[in-house]
């Protein structure tokens, strides 16, 4: 690539004759474009299409502070300042009623590669000039801001039964739980004295915050519509402001879209615009070895002389006719093979792929009063007494349970100061009160205590006595 600075300057003093002959010329060469804004006019570049390492040359620099405000020129065109008289280019963006592909004879562009590569490949979009090949980085998003402290939503909590089960559904749910286990012996299970059960209500709360990441990248795909949405449509909309709905609240999921009037067409970088590309099994001679004679066009047969003994002898290669050498099957001897890339179609469209990442972060806090280790909790039903669903949700704050209120806040404060880099779409705070029995019993020398708990009455027996009826190790 070459670039040109300061000619504009320099022409400018030999008055405008000059410079309109000078960019007209370079104009038919098809070789340079240049850039509308008076800042930069002044700037001449080579327009070849550029090798791939330039797509991918630099990092994201788009922020979702830019100003929606972004005005796309509508002049990609080479040459496109008003001021000159140029020859006018054929567009690289092919618009609805382009009848550049009408051309087409045989399914293949007639063009000559060089009018194709002459800019298509550099046309940038407005507002996405840095976007990189493949993976893009977070784009940042609009700042969010809190709902004001007097919008808060009144906070009120159902009253939920406190789970207390009797000592034959204690005992009930023992036995289960033995059961279930098929070396521990019943009979403690039977026989066991319960002495007392204390009835307690554990508290789990929940706060979920729903997220979204906005990532662009480039990506293209063959060309074979006669228009594209290109930047002659209107203006491409920033990564923010183009609508992505998540398919469910509260669930992980990537959705892609491709960003309106962001479409080019470009010569295929991989063929260079040739439709096919060297065949990798013959690497492009056309020919493989043949495997009968292994390329020597001779090969050895074995026979019975008249004497009876077995000799050998040198016999032409009928496979090959002597030669040594086949036709490649995979490319039937053209040493070609069509494009995979471009599919033989020589050009590619180009365009911006917005990538929206759903994630869903959730953080608990559990409130239990007894021995039972706080986990069991989590996982188990219980009796929802508060929730609340908004896009950003205050902290409890008057729940009986200081504990409750303290961890609230301190959950959600973390959840306001964390993923800065995202968009926060929803939350979803949640309250949920868990029926734990705890139930010490005798048996035998043995005195101890298990824990039923959930509404599923699940049990929890670390030191239950009877964990192996047939005397093998239990780990
Ligand atoms: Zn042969
Ligand atoms: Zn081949
Ligand atoms: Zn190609």
């Amino acid at each position: 690539m070459f670039v040109i600075c300061g000619c504009y300057s320099a022409l400018e003093q030999g008055g405008e004759h000059n410079y309109t002959r000078f960019f007209s010329a370079l104009c038919k060469l098809n070789y340079i474009k240049v850039a509308k804004n008076t800042e930069t006019r002044s700037h001449i570049e080579d327009m070849s299409y550029p090798p791939p390492s330039r797509l991918a040359r630099t990092s994201n620099t788009i922020t979702g502070d830019e100003s929606p405000s972004m005005e796309w020129d509508g002049t990609s065109d080479t040459c496109c300042n008003d001021n000159l008289e140029v020859p006018s280019q054929k567009a690289p963006t092919l618009e609805s009623g382009d009848s550049d592909l009408d051309n087409d004879q045989d399914g293949m562009f007639q063009e000559d590669a060089e009018s194709i590569l002459s800019e298509s490949g550099t046309e940038t979009i407005k507002g996405y000039e840095n976007v990189i090949l493949r993976e893009g980085e977070a784009i940042t998003p609009p700042r969010q801001q809190s709902p004001p402290e007097e919008r808060k939503p009144e906070e009120t909590f159902r009253i939920h039964p406190d789970g207390k089960i009797s000592e034959e559904e204690v005992r009930e749910a023992m036995l289960e739980f033995v059961k279930a286990h098929c070396c521990y012996g019943s009979r403690p299970a039977k026989q066991m004295t319960i002495t007392t059960i204390l009835n307690v209500c554990a508290l789990h709360y929940q706060l979920e915050t729903f997220t979204e990441t906005r990532s662009v990248s480039q990506d293209h795909e063959p060309l074979y519509t006669n228009s594209v949405d290109g930047p002659r449509n209107g203006v491409a909309p920033s990564p923010w402001q183009i609508d992505v709905e998540p398919d469910e609240l509260f669930s992980n999921h990537t959705k892609s879209i491709e960003v309106p009037h962001t479409s080019t067409v470009r010569g295929c970088h991989i063929c260079q615009s040739t439709g096919s590309v060297m065949c990798a099994y013959c690497n492009g001679t056309g020919q493989v070895l043949c495997i009968l004679c292994g390329g020597t066009g001779m090969y050895t047969v074995g026979y019975t002389d008249t004497d009876g003994s077995y000799k050998t002898r040198l016999q032409m290669c009928y496979s090959c006719a002597a030669s040594g050498r086949k036709i490649c099957l995979s490319c039937g001897g053209s040493g070609k093979i069509t494009c995979g890339t471009c599919e033989g179609r020589r050009r590619l469209r180009w365009y911006i792929r917005l990538t929206a990442q759903f994630e869903n972060e959730l953080s608990d806090y559990i409130l239990q009063k007894t021995d039972l280790p706080d986990e069991c909790i989590r996982d188990v039903g219980g009796v929802t007494v508060f929730e609340q669903t908004l896009p950003f949700v205050w902290p409890i704050s008057c729940h009986p349970e200081t504990e409750i209120n303290e961890n609230s806040l301190r959950i959600f404060n973390h959840h306001q100061n964390s993923w800065q880099d995202r968009r926060k779409l929803q939350q979803r705070q949640r309250l949920r009160a868990v029926p734990v029995n705890e139930a010490n019993y005798t048996w035998k020398d043995v005195s101890t205590k298990f824990w039923v708990y959930g509404n599923e009455r699940k049990v929890y027996s670390p030191d239950y006595p009877h964990q192996c009826c047939c005397g093998c190790t239990v780990l």
